[in-house]
C-alpha cells in the first residue's frame, strides 16, 4: 500500500512537471509540442488523481493556477477581477454532469444558459474611461497582465472609443487571427524564412505580444468581446442582454451567441456548431456554456482557477496518427527550400491529408521527425495540415533520418542559407522551379488572374521552352499552345483570350503579381497609391520607402534589392512592351466616395477579387467585416456569418443584382 502511495505520488509529480512545460512552450514560446487535445487530457488525468488522493494535493499544482505568466518586456497590468480560464468537457455526459453540480450549487432548476462560440485566440482585458480606450491587458497569470496597450491601438477591430462615456468599463474579449489570414502570413513566413506558427491562436498571441508595435500593426488580428468585468453604471440582469448592449455601444460581438433553457438544447447548439465549423472564418475550438442571470453567476462562483457558473464544450480534435513514406523538398517562388512529409493518406476532419510542410531544418530536428515515423497531424484552424508530433516509442528499426540535399533538387543549383534565416535556397536565378512558381504567382486569382494558366500547363509550357520568364506568357501564339499535349485548339484560343484580357489589370495587382519578396496585396496597394508608376518606385530610395506608413526596413530592402537584379528590369520592359500599364491613376475620388461595403457569399457575375477593385475604382471602401461603419453588405450565395451580423446591426443589405445597380447609376 505505502509503496502504491509513492508511485502515485511520483506520477503526479510527473504529470505537473510535463503540464508546466508544456505551458511554458504553449503561453511563453507560442510554439507547442503537443495538440491541445492531449495537453487537456493531461490536466484532466492530473485532476482526477489529485481529487482521489487529495493528500498530495498542492495550491501551486497547475490545476490549481491560470497558465501563463507576465513575460518581461511588458509592463504588468492588475486585473480589477481575475481573468479565469474555462474548465473543459468533452462529451454529453461531462456537459450533463457539470449541469447536475451547477443546479446543486445554486439550488435551482430551472436554470437558463447561453450558448457561444469559444474562439481560439488570446484572452484581453479592454480598460475604457469615459468612453475612451485607456489600457489593453493580456490575461497573464490571471491576477496581473501585460500592458499592451500601444499594440491594441494598431489593432482595427478594437475600438478606440464606445458610445458608453459614464466613467469606467472593463470588457474581456479574445483577440484572434482570421483564418484566411492565418494561412497567408503563414505562408508568406515559410517563404520568408521565418518561424512558421502552429495555428491562429498562436500567431494572435506572438503577434500581440510584441515589443515593437509596429509589427503588431503589420499583422491581420481581430477581437470578439464577450463579457462586461466592471462598469461604472449599472448594466442588466442576463448575460445576453449585456451581449446586446456591448454591440451598442461598438464592440464587435459574435452574432451566433444564443439563449438555451436545457441540456438537450445545449446538445443541439452543439451539434449545429460542429457542422458549421469548417465554414466560420475564425478558428473556433468549442462553445462555451455560461449561466445568463448574473445574479445567479455570482452565487455559484469561482474556484481559484475557474468560474462554477461556465464551462468550454470543446469540439471533436481534428487530428489523427498516421505515418512518413518520405520527406521531399519543394522549391518556392523565391527559392526558398521547404521540407515536406509525405504521408500515408488519412482523413482529418472529412478532408483526405496527404502531405504536410516540415517548414525548415530546425524545425525537423525540434520535433525529431524521421522517415517511417508514426506522427500526429492536426488541422491547425481546421485548414492547414501541421505536424504535431512523433510517437518515438512507436518508432520502427528501420526509421531514418532526413538529411537535407547540399543542391537544389530540381535544378542542382548551389544552396546558400543567410545568417538571419531559418531557410535554405537555391541560389540559381534560372532554376526551373522557381520559374514555374514565379509563373503560377503570376497568374494566380488575386494577381493576373488568367484562368487556363494551371499548374500542369505551366509545368508543360516551362519544360518545353516555350516560358523562360514571365513576361513570355504575352508573347505565346495560339498554334504555339494547340501543339501542346492535350491542348485543344479551342482551349489555345481561350487560353490567348484570357491572356489578353489580364493586360488590362490594375497597375497596384501587376506589382503584387510581380512577386517581389514580402510584397503583398495590401503592401503592392500602397506602394501604387504612393508612386504613380513602376518608374517612380524603381527611383524611390531606402529612406523614401521606410517613411511610408505600412511598409517597413524589410520591406524596402526588399524592394531596392528587386529593382538591382537586371532580369527584373528586362521583365518589367517586356510587359511594357506587351501593353501592360505599370502606372496607375489616383482613385480617392470617385462616386462612392465615403460608402464602405462587405462582401459576404460567392457572387456569381464576377469574382470578390474584381468586385473590392470596382468599388475601390470609384472611391469606396471595402472592409472585411460588418461594422457600424459599413454602409452596405453585398450578399452573394451561400452567405457566411456576416448576413446575421448585418442583420442585427441593421445595415443595408443587397443583392449581387442591386450592387450592380448601385455602381452602374454611380459611374
Ligand atoms: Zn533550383
Amino acid at each position: 500500500m505505502e509503496e502504491d502511495k509513492d508511485i502515485i505520488r511520483e506520477k503526479i509529480e510527473n504529470l505537473r512537471k510535463q503540464i508546466e512545460k508544456h505551458r511554458t512552450l504553449y503561453y511563453e514560446e507560442n510554439a507547442p509540442l503537443i495538440s491541445d487535445y492531449e495537453y487537456d487530457l493531461l490536466e484532466k488525468e492530473l485532476k482526477e488523481l489529485e481529487e482521489k488522493y487529495p493528500q498530495f494535493a498542492s495550491k501551486k499544482s497547475p490545476t490549481e493556477v491560470v497558465g501563463g505568466t507576465v513575460s518581461k518586456g511588458f509592463s504588468p497590468v492588475v486585473h480589477p477581477s481575475p481573468l479565469l480560464s474555462l474548465e473543459n468537457v468533452y462529451s454529453e455526459g461531462e456537459m450533463n454532469d457539470w449541469l447536475i453540480r451547477l443546479k446543486k450549487v445554486v439550488e435551482r432548476d430551472d436554470l437558463e444558459f447561453v450558448g457561444e462560440l469559444k474562439f481560439d485566440g488570446l484572452s484581453v482585458a479592454l480598460f475604457y474611461e469615459n468612453g475612451q480606450l485607456i489600457r489593453a491587458a493580456t490575461r497573464g497569470d490571471g491576477t496581473a497582465g501585460e500592458d499592451v496597450t500601444q499594440n491594441a491601438l494598431h489593432i482595427k477591430d478594437v475600438p478606440k472609443e464606445i458610445s458608453f462615456k459614464n466613467g469606467n468599463l472593463v470588457v474581456r474579449g479574445e483577440i484572434y487571427m482570421p483564418i484566411k489570414e492565418f494561412k497567408e502570413f503563414n505562408e508568406k513566413r515559410e517563404e520568408e524564412g521565418l518561424e512558421v506558427f502552429a495555428n491562429p491562436r498562436n500567431a494572435a498571441s506572438g503577434s500581440l505580444r510584441q515589443i515593437d508595435p509596429s509589427v503588431t500593426a503589420q499583422r491581420p488580428l481581430s477581437l470578439f468581446v464577450y463579457q462586461i468585468m466592471v462598469c461604472s453604471s449599472e448594466i442588466p440582469p442576463t448575460h445576453f442582454e449585456c451581449l446586446n448592449l456591448l454591440r451598442q455601444w461598438g464592440f464587435p460581438v459574435d452574432s451566433f451567441s444564443r439563449i438555451l433553457k436545457n441540456g438537450k438544447e445545449i446538445a443541439d447548439f452543439y451539434s449545429e456548431m460542429v457542422t458549421l465549423k469548417a465554414s466560420f472564418p475564425y478558428d473556433a475550438d468549442g462553445i462555451v456554456i455560461k449561466l445568463n442571470s448574473i445574479e445567479l453567476q455570482n452565487r455559484a462562483g469561482s474556484t481559484a482557477r475557474s468560474p462554477r457558473w461556465a464551462i468550454a464544450y470543446k469540439f471533436p480534435p481534428e487530428q489523427a496518427k498516421t505515418k512518413i513514406k518520405d520527406i521531399v523538398v519543394q522549391v518556392g517562388r523565391t527559392g526558398a527550400l521547404t521540407p515536406v512529409a509525405i504521408l500515408d493518406p488519412v482523413k482529418i476532419g472529412g478532408v483526405i491529408v496527404s502531405r504536410v510542410s516540415l517548414h525548415n531544418e530546425d524545425e525537423i530536428k525540434r520535433k525529431d521527425v524521421r522517415v517511417n515515423d508514426t506522427v500526429l497531424v492536426e488541422r491547425a484552424g481546421g485548414v492547414i495540415p501541421y505536424l504535431v508530433r512523433v510517437f518515438p516509442e512507436e518508432r520502427p528499426d528501420d526509421s531514418k533520418n532526413f538529411v537535407f540535399p547540399d543542391t537544389c533538387p530540381v535544378c542542382g543549383g548551389r544552396i546558400h542559407k543567410s545568417e538571419d534565416e531559418a531557410i535554405k535556397r537555391c541560389s540559381n536565378k534560372n532554376c526551373k522551379a522557381q520559374l514555374k512558381e514565379a509563373i503560377r504567382h503570376f497568374a494566380s486569382r488575386e494577381s493576373m488572374d488568367i484562368s487556363g494558366l494551371g499548374k500542369i500547363l505551366v509545368d508543360k509550357l516551362v519544360e518545353s521552352g516555350k516560358l523562360n520568364s514571365i513576361s513570355d506568357i504575352y508573347f505565346l501564339k495560339e498554334k504555339e499552345l494547340s501543339e501542346i499535349d492535350r491542348m485543344g485548339a479551342k482551349s489555345a484560343k481561350n487560353l490567348i483570350e484570357e491572356i489578353e484580357k489580364s493586360k488590362k489589370r490594375a497597375y497596384a495587382r501587376i506589382l503584387y503579381a510581380l512577386g517581389i519578396r514580402m510584397v503583398g496585396v495590401e503592401t503592392a496597394k500602397i506602394l501604387a497609391e504612393k508612386f504613380h508608376s513602376i518608374d517612380l518606385l524603381k527611383k524611390a530610395s531606402e529612406e523614401d520607402l521606410i517613411k511610408i506608413e505600412g511598409i517597413g526596413p524589410k520591406v524596402s530592402k526588399e524592394i531596392i534589392e528587386f529593382f538591382r537584379i537586371e532580369e527584373n528590369i528586362k521583365l518589367i520592359d517586356r510587359l511594357k512592351e506587351a501593353g501592360l500599364t505599370l502606372e496607375g491613376t489616383k482613385k480617392t475620388e470617385g462616386p462612392l466616395k465615403g460608402l464602405t461595403f462587405v462582401i459576404t457569399g460567392t457572387l456569381s457575375k464576377t469574382t470578390r477579387v474584381r468586385a473590392k477593385e470596382i468599388i475601390e475604382e470609384l472611391g469606396g471602401k471595402v472592409s472585411d467585416s460588418v461594422t457600424k461603419e459599413t454602409n452596405f453588405l453585398v450578399v452573394g450565395a451561400e452567405p457566411g456569418s456576416k448576413f446575421e451580423k448585418a442583420k442585427k446591426l441593421n445595415i443595408k443589405i443587397i443583392s449581387e443584382n442591386e450592387f450592380y445597380e448601385l455602381i452602374f447609376q454611380k459611374e
